[in-house]
C-alpha cells in the first residue's frame, strides 16, 4: 500500500468549487517509500499538488498551480 505525506504549500487563489469558500489551501503530497518500494527503481516519487477546502474538505487536483 502506498502512503502519501501532504504538506501545506500556501493559500490557494481560487475559491472552492464545491461550497464556494475562499478558505482553501494549496497542498503538496509526496509518496513515501515503504517496504518493497525502497527497492523499486521505477518508484514514482514525483510530488502531486491539490487544493484543499478547509470548510468542506473537498480536494481539487492541481498541476503547475492550475486545476485540472
Ligand atoms: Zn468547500
Amino acid at each position: 500500500m502506498r502512503q502519501r505525506r501532504a504538506t501545506q504549500i500556501g493559500p490557494s487563489h481560487r475559491p472552492c468549487g464545491v461550497c464556494g469558500s475562499v478558505n482553501v489551501v494549496a497542498m503538496e503530497s509526496r509518496a513515501v517509500r515503504t517496504g518493497a518500494a525502497r527497492l523499486n527503481p521505477l518508484f514514482d516519487a514525483a510530488p502531486r499538488t491539490h487544493d484543499l477546502c478547509r470548510d468542506c474538505g473537498a480536494k481539487h487536483r492541481t498541476e503547475n498551480g492550475l486545476r485540472i
